[in-house]
């Protein structure tokens, strides 16, 4: 361990969280009784995901207690209030895809019938049956009654705009995930009354999967929206680096940044300054205007491959990519990238600009931050960045994440 943890001990340099640690991506909303330890932590704004029915309002609860009522890239720590610690985000997780449906595939009904509700699971799950046995007409019957999608798109765009500063996530697509079965009524007395339902937990996996079609259905809808309310947007991918950019890219075609010549640009500047005081307001009005895409993506804990997270790298496309790393997802045995050396490899592709941490955990306090602390630290080693001028570079990076450029 070098340099980081070298100022450590040769100074006993401790770890300056004052200079404002920011966590890009984490759950505390499912461990409800976790929440009140916020203003107690050292990291100083939690980015909360939502993922499912059951947490969307209570990540708004957490917002109207917690939620930061400023904010800028300009902003230091000390803008916000000891309470202001969190930013909302809305979303619905891939592991949960199948419990929605699209309305539009069903004449804009509002709920499904019982047998239409079997029929949905029968075709948004994969291996798709023709015929189903009784035993798994009952496990379908067993599921949740999903919902339309245009219901929940409109209940996120609500939050969006009572919340100014709340992104959209969680949102992505898996190609690993098995859904769980429902609990059985007998058994349900032995879950974790502490966890906020809906979760995992240790339900029994059914062999079930989700089409990615699906998935990819419900997760474009929410690119469009994010681009409409010009928000940025917090990124899931496992086993699906691919179709994630192919899906993400489609959202921006004909919007591609032209990439000019030095010459261009040259005279683009002069342009520019010519115009300085006219136009201002238009060109104002262009960045913030409803677009198809979103116009910032942070792909969290992202296991890809170097060479997967080239292709983000594209001087056309017309968003910003970020790329943020967790000690619970990233260093954990199971990551996609093999070696810790790919890793590292990947880190030192992320532009300096781009790097976020987080800890992706579902409960709030101590746990939280000595993983953020540890995540930092490494990205400072691997980025060659001492101590300070790497938590400040990442929350600098955070801001332009979660804020985007000045208006
Ligand atoms: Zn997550």
């Amino acid at each position: 361990m070098a340099e980081c943890e070298e100022n450590r001990d040769a100074d006993g340099e401790a770890f300056p969280w004052h200079l404002g640690v920011y966590d890009a991506h984490c759950h505390p909303t499912d461990t409800m009784a976790s929440i009140p330890s916020l203003p107690d932590m050292k990291a100083r704004i939690l980015t909360v995901m939502a993922t499912r029915a059951q947490d969307q309002e209570l990540v708004a609860q957490t917002a109207d207690t917690y939620g930061i009522r400023s904010g800028s890239v300009d902003s230091t720590p000390d803008v916000w209030s000891g309470e202001e610690r969190m930013v909302p985000c809305f979303g619905w997780h891939p592991w949960f895809s199948h419990q929605m449906f699209d309305d539009s595939d069903y004449d804009g009904q509002a709920s499904l019938d019982a047998e239409t509700k079997i029929l949905h699971y029968q075709t948004v799950l994969a291996p798709r049956r023709e015929r189903l046995s009784d035993e798994e007409r009952e496990v379908f019957a067993s599921l949740p009654d999903p919902r339309p999608f245009s219901q929940f798109l409109d209940q996120t765009r609500r939050y969006l705009e009572k919340y100014p500063f709340a992104l959209v996530g969680e949102i992505g697509l898996d190609r690993s995930f098995r859904i769980r079965e429902a609990w059985i009524p007998e058994h349900e007395h032995h879950r974790d009354g502490s966890l906020t339902p809906g979760g995992r937990e240790g339900r029994k996996l059914s062999p079930y999967r989700v089409h990615i079609q699906h998935q990819k259905k419900l997760f474009k809808a929410q690119l469009h929206l994010a681009g409409e309310m010009q928000r940025a947007v917090s990124v899931h991918g496992v086993q699906a680096h691919g179709i994630v950019f192919e899906t993400i890219q489609e959202t921006w075609k004909g919007h591609e940044r032209k990439v000019l010549s030095k010459r261009e640009r040259k005279r683009q500047t002069e342009t520019l300054l010519s115009n300085a005081n006219v136009g201002n307001e238009d060109r104002q009005e262009g960045i913030r205007s409803p677009k198809p895409f979103p116009p910032r993506i942070c792909l969290h804990s992202y296991s890809g491959n170097p060479d997967a997270f080239k292709q983000y790298l594209n001087p056309a496309i017309p968003a910003e990519i970020f790329a943020s790393f967790s000690t619970a997802i990233n260093l954990s045995e199971k990551q996609d990238s093999g070696a810790p050396s790919a890793l590292e490899d990947l880190i030192r592709l992320v532009p300096d600009d781009r790097l976020l941490v987080e800890s992706d955990l579902h409960i709030a306090g101590p746990r939280m931050d000595e993983h953020l602390e540890d995540m930092v630290r490494r990205l400072c080693r691997i980025k060659g960045w001492g101590l300070s001028e790497g938590i400040e570079r990442l929350g600098e990076n955070w801001k332009m994440f979660v804020f985007g450029a000045k208006r």
